[in-house]
């Protein structure tokens, strides 16, 4: 029955882009978001959201994650809220639930649409209601890393008819990306499912760096803020991905299964060395996208883990990931204003629970993780 969900989600009042970002880009413009107008988003989280924010010329406004979590604390939201704010995005960071009861409050009391990245969940529910269905609209990606790969691509579902038609209306001035474009897609993800492994995570990772200098693939980061808004921003997704997403989508039930057998072993087998389940929301079923854990060195076990072959990821390891220092000011983040966040950022990693991970890799990490957080 959630598999009726997801494809209502992802298929009924639903439009289709040539990413996540581009999706979040047509919301905020249908919306008429704009210059002068504030959209407000959590630290900890990717480039991708605050540069769809600042493409249609509005400032993003920048909320603290809660303490010990990773999603939106609702008394920061609360706290920061400009009469200038349009729009608030809530994340979902890794399917865990933010705390929509609270945060939906505060939006309801300013009168302000929540728009859900749902980029790392389809699955998850909240007081028995899938995510994605709260918001005036939620949006999601379908790149490497995310619960469903299907090359690059992201779909727009929107809960507001009238909001729907602007939507639609801009969408058919869309075009389809062009025919390298497609090419590479196609590369990129054939590539990945032939080749990736939890053991050759760090490999194939080095390797599709290079591919991504020299142009080979579709880079994941755009350059923010240097003044031009990036070309993906009028296209639509392209067609083979969006057939690989509707075919895929049937396999979701099966793969949330296998994540939660993931999961749960995770939970269990690192509670006896001190390094207990993130927390949840009360009332959510969670679909992970990935189980972070919180450790003392991080740094440290990255690079043991990359010798060691054992997959784990690092982000997000900045407040606006992946940029850094003097790059927080093309996104108009001010460090130090969401400390949560930033500590997060040096104590969080991430460990797989995609469909290529079996029973030997579960053992594999565990033993590592039990290793190296001695
Ligand atoms: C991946 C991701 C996006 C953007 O998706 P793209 O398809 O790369 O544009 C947005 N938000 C979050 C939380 C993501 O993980």
């Amino acid at each position: 029955m959630i598999l009726n969900h997801i494809t209502e989600n992802l298929t009924n009042n639903s439009l289709y882009y040539y990413r996540g970002r581009v999706a979040l880009f047509a919301l905020l413009r249908a919306l008429e978001v704009g210059p002068g107008d504030h959209v407000a988003l959590q630290a900890f989280t990717c480039i991708a959201v605050p540069e769809a924010i600042i493409a249609v010329g509005a400032l993003p406004l920048y909320i603290d994650i809660v303490k010990g979590g990773y999603n939106m604390d609702a008394k920061d939201l609360s706290d920061k809220l400009t009469p200038h704010t349009r729009a608030i995005v809530v994340q979902h960071t890794y399917g865990i639930p933010a705390d929509m009861d609270e945060i939906m409050l505060v939006a309801a009391a300013h009168g302000i649409p929540i728009i859900e990245d749902c980029c790392h969940t389809l699955a998850t529910t909240y007081n028995g209601r899938l995510v994605g269905s709260f918001g005036i609209g939620s949006f999601y990606s379908f790149e490497w890393g995310k619960p469903l790969v299907a090359g690059i691509g992201g779909c727009l579902h929107v809960n507001d008819p009238q909001l729907l038609e602007k939507a639609r209306l801009n969408h058919s001035k869309y075009s389809v990306p062009g025919l390298l474009a497609q090419a590479k897609i196609k590369l990129q993800y054939s590539a990945f499912e032939l080749l990736y492994r939890p053991i050759w995570y760090w490999p194939i990772r080095s390797i599709f760096r290079f591919t991504e200098e020299i142009g080979l693939v579709e880079n994941s980061y755009n350059p923010v803020g240097r003044g031009s808004v990036a070309k993906d921003f009028n296209l639509r997704m392209v067609p083979s991905v969006q057939r690989r997403m509707l075919r895929k989508l049937q396999t979701m039930e099966i793969q949330a299964r296998h994540n939660r057998w993931v999961t749960d072993q995770y939970c269990n087998k690192l509670l006896p060395y001190n390094i207990p389940p993130p927390v949840i929301p009360e009332g959510s079923e969670t679909v992970f996208a990935r189980y972070p854990i919180l450790v003392k060195k991080k740094t440290d076990i990255l690079s043991k883990a990359r010798h060691a072959f054992v997959e784990l990821a690092a982000w997000y390891a900045t407040p606006v990931h992946p940029l850094t220092d003097n790059d927080f000011a093309l996104v108009h983040y001010k460090e130090g204003s969401c400390p949560n966040a930033e500590i997060c950022c040096q104590h969080v990693l991430t460990l797989p629970v995609h469909s290529k991970v079996d029973q030997h890799d579960i053992n594999r990490t565990v033993r590592f993780i039990s290793r190296v957080c001695q």
